[in-house]
């Protein structure tokens, strides 16, 4: 028996995804095809796990009292439209037919403001510590299914520090580039 794929995009919805939305998105612009998907990690406060802050930030829900650190990011707006936890529960936090605020000035492939045309993927982590592997194999369940609903998408997969390399860090060096492509070229061809 196959493993039955687990996540199936409909109407701009990760089906197998938990939703929690979020006020910060705007629509994309006219006529945009989604053709890039750009990873990133994330955790409240750096380096530490669980908690449900980065829910709260992306919801903009955070109690900014909460931790010293969340007075460095107080009032900021923005989101993701996929978060991916250290226990691989995934979150979809924005529609993908949506434009979430996750790239800030960025540019791909000489294309700028990524957000316009990409989905944006947290994975709860650190440039410092290493992911997780079950956050490595739903990352490529999830990609997989997100190129099946948007074509445009092919290998066009960038980190954070890719398409704003003068600012962002994000996915870092603890990302294995190498071993996520060979999981979704498994997954791809499972599928
Ligand atoms: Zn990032």
């Amino acid at each position: 028996m196959q493993n039955q794929t687990k996540f199936k995009v409909v109407e701009g919805v990760l089906c197998g995804a938990q939703q929690l939305p979020s006020p910060n998105f705007n629509q994309r612009p006219a006529q945009t095809q989604i053709r890039l998907v750009v990873i990133h990690n994330i955790s409240l406060p750096p380096s530490q796990f669980g908690g449900g802050y980065i829910q709260q930030f992306f919801q903009n829900q955070l109690d900014w009292n909460a931790h010293p650190y969340f007075q460095t990011i107080k009032g900021m707006q923005v989101s993701a439209h996929l978060l991916i936890l250290r226990t691989g529960e995934v979150l979809q936090f924005v529609n993908f037919n949506d434009r979430a605020w996750h790239a800030g000035r960025s540019s791909y492939l000489g294309v700028p403001e990524c957000n316009d045309y990409s989905i944006g993927i947290e994975l709860e982590g650190s440039d410092d510590l290493p992911f997780e592997s079950v956050q490595y194999q739903v990352l490529a369940q999830v990609i997989s299914a997100l190129q099946r609903a948007y074509p445009q998408i092919q290998q066009h997969i960038a980190g954070h520090s890719d398409i704003a390399p003068q600012r962002k860090t994000d996915p870092g060096m603890h990302f294995h580039w190498a071993d996520f492509r060979e999981l979704l070229h498994q997954e791809n061809h499972r599928n």
